[in-house]
């Protein structure tokens, strides 16, 4: 999960990283307080989970509570590359003598971590790093020894940065091993002309695999980012992920539904189709109300013109699967209007066969291969029914 450059400060400062003060405003009137409250100038930031802000006319300098008023006004529902603002960060405007780049990331291909660090911060550390490499230094951080002060100087002498500029390196490394994040960036880690080192700008990306070790990372799940069927499905517990086409796909088990993607792919593209609408991996369970909220939320997308369901049964049981599907459609009544493919294999999967065909639910077909499933849910969502 990433986060806004104002959660990523209220990480920093409860780390020890130095950072200007600061208040998130979602109105004119809202940044005219902060302003007043900070007092002096001012900088309004839109806070939207993308970079280059600075460069779109996103950040804002305000001499004056007035000046943050209407700066807020001009950024607050701004589009920048495709990200609305919905609120801004009002901070406390420093002088800087010198923009510095520094991050700490996790570096898969070589199995470690990597500080990243340059003299050259800014806005153009993109292009500088990519004419010039070598202004951008890259040191390895060994996952048990971490960083210590005697690493944050090897680490800073490497990137000719000062030496002041080391407590706030372990400070970072602080924020990147207790919050458990995959990168922690500040760009600029500026110095000031009364020669304070401050992160003016942050940007963390948190694991999501050790959210359970973060009651307090909930907090940041973010209202406007995101879909709001994958927001739905997430609230249930799902693992669901919207993609674009018009044929909704529901599996058990993550290798089940990515075959059931590429047959539904395959035979939707023969037809002139769009392909999947989703992937729905309700897991081993798959009790009756999983399978509710699954059909749920697939039939809840209005891009969705025919549903696969694919099961294989294996402890939970065809017919467990089977009842549960019956049962889901009761549950969801007239909600439930577009035809919905069921291909059951596996455990017990006579009896799952026959309670479907008891049933003789309108809405349901069954398919014998997960091909011919695929097939008739393409032929199903091409007729437009
Ligand atoms: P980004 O463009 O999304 O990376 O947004 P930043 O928060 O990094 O802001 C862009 C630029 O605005 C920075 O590189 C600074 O040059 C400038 N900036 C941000 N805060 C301040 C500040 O307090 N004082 C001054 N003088 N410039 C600032
Ligand atoms: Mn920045």
């Amino acid at each position: 999960m990433d986060l806004y450059e104002h959660e990523a400060r209220d990480l920093f400062a409860a780390h020890g990283v130095p950072v200007s003060a600061g208040l998130v405003a979602t109105t004119p009137e809202e940044a005219r307080a902060a302003a007043t409250a900070i007092g002096g100038a001012v900088v309004v930031k839109a806070q939207v989970k993308t970079g280059g802000r600075g460069k779109a006319g996103g950040v804002r300098f305000a001499p004056s509570p007035d000046d943050a008023a209407s700066a807020a006004d001009a950024v607050l529902g701004m589009d920048i590359k495709g990200h609305t603002v919905h609120k801004v960060l009002v901070t406390a405007a420093s002088e800087i003598a010198q923009e510095y780049y520094f991050s700490f990331l996790l570096d898969r291909a070589n199995r470690t971590f990597l500080a990243m660090a340059s003299v050259e911060g800014g806005v153009e550390i993109e292009e500088i790093a990519a004419s010039t490499p070598s202004a951008l230094a890259r040191v390895p951080v060994d996952a048990l020894a971490g960083v210590d002060l005697a690493k944050a100087h090897e680490i800073v002498a490497a990137a000719g940065l000062p030496v002041e500029v080391a407590p706030v390196v372990v400070a970072l490394w602080e924020v990147f091993v207790t919050e458990d994040a995959t990168l922690v960036e500040v760009n600029p880690l500026a110095r000031t002309k009364t020669g304070e080192v401050l992160a003016l700008d942050g940007k963390v990306t948190l694991d999501d695999n050790a959210a359970f070790r973060h009651p307090g990372h909930a907090a940041f799940a973010d209202d406007h980012a995101g879909d709001p069927l994958e927001r739905a499905a997430r609230e249930k517990g799902l693992n669901y992920v919207k993609l674009d086409g018009e044929i909704g796909v529901i599996g058990n088990g993550a290798g089940l539904v990515m075959s059931t993607l590429d047959v539904v792919a395959q035979a939707s593209t023969e037809l002139g189709g769009s392909g999947p609408a989703n992937f729905l991996d309700i897991g081993g369970g798959a009790s009756a109300q999983v399978m509710a909220d699954g059909l749920e939320v697939v039939l809840g997308d209005p891009g969705v013109r025919s549903v696969v369901v694919n099961v294989f049964g294996g402890i939970t049981a065809c017919d467990a699967v089977a009842d549960g599907i019956v049962r889901a459609l009761e549950i969801l009544g007239d909600q439930a209007r577009k035809p919905i493919v069921v291909r059951l294999d596996g455990n017990n999967v006579d009896e799952g066969r026959r309670i479907l065909k008891t049933a003789d639910h309108p809405l349901i077909t069954l398919a014998d291969t997960m091909d011919g499933a695929a097939h008739q849910a393409a032929s199903l969502a091409a007729q437009g029914v």
